[in-house]
């Protein structure tokens, strides 16, 4: 169920209350499960190298899994690991019936390629929802495992009460973990959407005629808050730091805010609701593959 915000004052989004709502509600249908069916979901999270930010994103993951009560496994492997080793570790996660949902931590190592790794992921255990076939099935209107930052922006948009239905939508950035499946899932909700990237030409201009902005740069600041339509909603992706070295947004959040009905602040807008939905994965994988 998505909590509407009623109250009109409410103009920053706030996801870190969104994304606890969330996790309350998952809480309660993990425990259902366990006591109605002895299903505990189990979520693998695989971990190749020592970045240092990986590491704490997987860190973080183990924890909110936990905290809900999904089973977290962590296989943490050394930078040097062949891709061999690797799509064996898969296979072996794929065949395991108690593990429901696969994650393996990007960037990978160079030696490594991506797709290769995503494709070896069993579909049906795809946490991250990248999989060619949930990516299709995404496309094609008949959503699977979706990803989960763009899951993350729909529900906050959500949560806002705003009929996206015949609205004007941009989305800046096309990336297929971000921008490409936003730009689905607003159209899928009948929005009217212009997908933008480093060779859109006027984006000043489109942005202004947009009832919708979703920011996913990765460009500190770089949407003018007098490009932003008065009244739109804003969400903005975007993890950067400034030249200050403080933690920001793609959009100029203090001239955006003036000017939005709604807008996500950076950190606590997106991003706490990116692991939310991943443990909202693990369960809708958890139920489908028991058929519950
Ligand atoms: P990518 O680098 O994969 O994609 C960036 C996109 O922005 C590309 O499509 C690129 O266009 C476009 N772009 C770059 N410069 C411009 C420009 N000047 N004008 C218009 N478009 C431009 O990034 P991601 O999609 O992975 O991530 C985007 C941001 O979201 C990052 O800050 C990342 O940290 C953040 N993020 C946050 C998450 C969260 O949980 N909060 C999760 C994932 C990402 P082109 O394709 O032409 O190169």
């Amino acid at each position: 169920m998505t909590t509407t915000i009623t109250d009109p004052s409410l103009k920053i989004i706030d996801g870190k209350a969104v994304a606890k709502a969330l996790r309350v509600e998952l809480a309660t249908e993990v425990a259902d499960l366990k006591e109605s069916a002895g299903i505990t979901p189990g979520l693998a999270v695989v971990l190749v190298g020592e970045d240092p930010a990986s590491k704490v994103y997987v860190r973080n993951k183990a924890r909110a899994s936990e905290e809900v009560g999904i089973r977290s496994v962590q296989h943490i492997l050394p930078e040097e690991t062949k891709e061999a080793e690797l799509l064996s570790l898969i296979s072996e996660l794929n065949s395991d019936a108690d593990i429901h949902g696969i994650l393996v931590q990007l960037p990978l190592p160079a030696h490594i390629n991506q797709a290769t790794i995503i494709e070896a992921i069993s579909a049906e255990k795809d946490a991250d929802g990248f999989h060619p076939y949930n990516m299709g099935r995404l496309l094609t209107g008949s959503p699977t495992l979706e990803p989960c930052t763009p899951l993350g922006v729909m529900h906050l948009i959500e949560t806002t009460g705003l009929d996206i239905a015949g609205k004007d939508a941009i989305v800046i950035g096309r990336s297929n973990i971000v921008g490409k499946p936003v730009a689905v899932m607003l159209l899928g909700q009948n929005a009217t959407v212009t997908l933008c990237h480093s060779r859109t030409a006027g984006l000043a201009e489109k942005i202004a005629t947009a009832d919708i902005v979703v920011a996913a740069i990765g460009r500190a600041e770089m949407i003018k808050g007098e490009w932003i339509k008065e009244g739109a909603t804003v969400i903005d992706v975007g993890m950067n730091r400034n030249a200050d070295g403080k933690l920001c947004g793609d959009v100029e959040y203090a001239t955006a805010a003036k000017r939005a009905a709604r807008i996500t602040p950076v950190p606590g807008g997106v991003g706490p609701m990116t692991i939310a939905m991943l443990l909202k994965n693990t369960v809708t994988a958890a139920r489908a593959i028991h058929k519950i």
